[in-house]
């Protein structure tokens, strides 16, 4: 732990600007630099009269992770960063450039997750170590750093790292206002996605508290037994209560609600099963979201659905009138599922400690 104090938290900061005895106008200016223009630390300080830059740069902490190895895709726009905690783990945050040139960051929210999905690498880590705001915010500024020194922005942030975003809702909240807030990064509501394994009330709690943020809900079967084989957390919540959490969510926004559906082959990937799907989704605004599944070595008794069956699935939804994507999946060669790199490093490190992580609710 730090006793500094954190660039985001703008109270302290300011109190500090108050004793330091400078203009308010420098302090916009620093973060204008640092929080909007993503142009570093110390250009940000450069904004400070120089009698105060040392002290300021003392008392404040900017970056609360490190960089531990960088992955450039050599196929495609994807980028890994691996980024490391003061206590010692390791997570991920991945850049995807696409073709258009517009950039996606998609950000950890926990390392480790108690959902517990079986085809996923984060999953299979075990139980969650929370990010503090401080360290949900830090992946976007080391990411807008490196597009910014590519003359690229980052346009989209999506909550579709490692962790579920609401067991660690506090932190999540704050990081959101703070990406929101016109003083630090002022960053458009719209292009903020959290996905969600799905908790009804937290989905309800999120929409009403930033209506216009996107929700994702990580649906994958609309069949109770397959879903809880999928996700083990399922048998928590009813398909029921989350269908009511979409309607609820609805109401709220104005936004459509992404259904994201991983396709398995043999699993949940039938015409029957798309059916099903558009029966569930009947009178609701959501778009889906169809994701070719990412294989992970821990789960080798599952299989891709192979295009085909993908296109027809999609058919059966389009046919009954959702808006349908494909996701298209890249740094392949980066293992950009994420949780896949850091995997077996972390679960060194959870040995090694004394102090467990904390497991979430
Ligand atoms: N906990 C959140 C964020 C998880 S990651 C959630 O469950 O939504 C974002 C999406 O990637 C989720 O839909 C998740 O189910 C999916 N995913 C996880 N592992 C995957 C893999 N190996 N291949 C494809 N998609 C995967």
């Amino acid at each position: 732990m730090t006793d500094r104090i954190s660039i985001y938290d703008t109270v302290a900061v300011d109190r500090l600007r108050a004793e330091l005895k400078f203009e308010p106008r420098r302090l916009r200016a620093l973060r204008t630099a640092y929080l909007k223009k993503f142009l570093g630390a110390q250009a940000a300080l450069s904004e400070l009269p120089a009698d105060v830059r040392g002290e300021f740069a003392r008392r404040v902490e900017f970056h609360s992770l490190a960089v531990a190895d960088v992955r450039d895709s050599q196929l495609d726009g994807a980028t890994k960063l691996v980024l490391r905690t003061a206590a010692g783990f390791s997570m991920e945050a991945v850049i995807m450039r696409t073709g258009t040139g517009r950039v996606s960051l998609c950000v950890s929210s926990q390392v480790g997750c108690a959902a517990a999905c079986g085809f996923c690498a984060t999953g299979q880590m075990g139980v969650a170590k929370s990010l503090s705001a401080a360290e949900i915010l830090d992946q976007v500024v080391l990411a807008g750093e490196r597009m910014q020194a590519e003359g690229r922005c980052v346009r989209n942030i999506v909550f579709m790292g490692m962790g579920e975003p609401f067991h660690n809702e506090q932190a999540v909240y704050e990081a959101v206002a703070a990406l929101l807030s016109p003083e630090l990064f002022h960053h458009t509501p719209g292009r903020i996605l959290i996905s969600t394994v799905g908790i009804p009330d937290a989905m309800v709690r999120c929409a009403r508290r930033f209506p216009e943020v996107n929700l994702a809900l990580s649906l994958h079967s609309v069949r109770p037994e397959v879903r809880e084989q999928l996700i083990p957390l399922a048998a928590k919540y009813s398909l029921e209560e989350l269908r009511a959490a979409v309607v609820q969510v609805n109401r709220i926004q104005n936004n459509s609600v992404m259904i994201e559906y991983l396709m398995l082959a043999g699993v949940n990937d039938s015409l029957d099963a798309a059916s099903e799907l558009a029966a569930w989704m009947t009178g609701l605004d959501v778009h889906v979201n169809l994701i070719p599944y990412n294989p992970i070595e821990s789960a080798p008794q599952w299989r891709a659905t192979e295009q085909p069956a993908r296109d027809a699935f999609a058919a059966v939804l389009r046919q009954a009138g959702f808006t349908t994507t494909i996701r298209y999946s890249l740094g392949a060669d980066i293992a950009a599922a994420c949780g896949q790199l850091v995997q077996r490093e972390n679960r060194q490190i959870a040995r090694q400690q004394t102090r467990q992580p904390t497991p979430v609710a």
